[in-house]
């Protein structure tokens, strides 16, 4: 049984401007709330010609706002599953005490109720996990928790933007995970609440998304949106023998820049560079692509399918 799930962070760009050291003064109502009013509806639409299932994972703070309730309703009533990508997405989450992660993840399950769901999966902000993050994921009982990102060329960018923000004086909200991560399991693993990148005896399962083995290049939506083709066809069939393919992708990946996104930050995120158009051809082939050899599920489903084998 080999298995392909397929989910979107649903991060608005006042997340990108704290990431990538900008105001978030440059965003005008439009922007703020082209996820819900652009992003989302694109994406419902990919999926449905597709026939794809999907995961959506849900920032709780931006369920209130403009145009995103009715979009998670709608994308609820679609089959898409939503899960909980924190409340507040504090890219620091993850070294705040216990208590402060159960109260985020807690606010987190509060907004989703408004439009009816309980989120089963958590995916961290930055995806950086720490023991009391995953120990407050397990003690509230979700089933799956979805953050483990073992991509050494991605670890290294990142340090190395960070770094030059700094150097810039416009330092990044973002934090650098333990290097320890690059030695996580980069298939699906029952995880250790102690060392959240180590095997242990947790109920849940972490689901580790697409890193392709040897070179580590993370085969996420930034990648097969804007890497060179070649690259991306060689970085997936290297995937090919994985039970699971967890495809990870943001809601920019089908946005662009006559969205409405300001100039300084498509400057910063240049994959909001690539035209709209062509991200969503290239999604839309790499989706039937999984969909030719592999059972496609939400990242619930893959998590309840691998559980009894890991
Ligand atoms: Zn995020």
């Amino acid at each position: 049984m080999r298995l392909s799930a397929l989910s979107v962070d649903l991060d608005s760009l006042p997340h990108y401007c704290r990431i990538q050291g900008l105001p978030e003064s440059l965003l005008d109502e439009r922007a703020r709330s082209v996820v819900a009013t652009k992003a989302i509806p694109r994406l419902l639409e990919l999926f449905a010609q597709h026939g794809a299932p999907a995961t959506f994972f849900v920032i709780g703070a931006d369920v209130a706002t403009d145009g995103m309730a009715q979009a998670l309703k709608a994308s609820h009533a679609a089959g898409v599953e939503l899960a909980s990508h924190s409340h507040s997405h504090d890219y620091a989450l993850s070294r705040l005490p216990q208590a402060q992660i159960e109260a985020d993840l807690l606010r987190c399950e509060e907004a989703l109720s408004t439009v009816g769901v309980k989120p089963l999966g958590f995916r961290a902000p930055g995806y950086t996990l720490s023991a009391p993050l995953l120990a407050a994921v397990a003690a509230r009982g979700y089933e799956y928790d979805s953050s483990t990102f073992p991509a050494t060329p991605y670890y290294l960018a990142k340090g190395a933007v960070m770094g030059a923000l700094s150097l810039l004086g416009r330092p990044s909200r973002a934090i650098l995970d333990s290097p320890r991560v690059l030695l996580a399991p980069r298939t699906p693993y029952r995880p250790s609440l102690r060392a959240p990148y180590s095997r242990g005896e947790a109920a849940l399962i972490e689901l580790p998304m697409a890193v392709a083995p040897l070179t580590g290049l993370p085969f996420i939506g930034t990648f097969a949106t804007s890497a060179p083709w070649l690259l991306v066809e060689a970085a997936f069939r290297s995937l090919r023998r994985d039970a699971l393919f967890n495809f990870e992708l943001h809601a920019i990946d089908v946005l662009d820049q006559s969205d409405g996104i300001p100039t300084e930050l498509v400057r910063q995120q240049r994959d909001l560079q690539v035209s709209a158009r062509v991200k969503l051809a290239r999604l839309g082939k790499l989706f039937a692509w999984l969909g030719a050899d592999r059972d496609r599920v939400t990242v619930l489903e893959a998590a309840r399918r691998l559980r009894p084998l890991v």
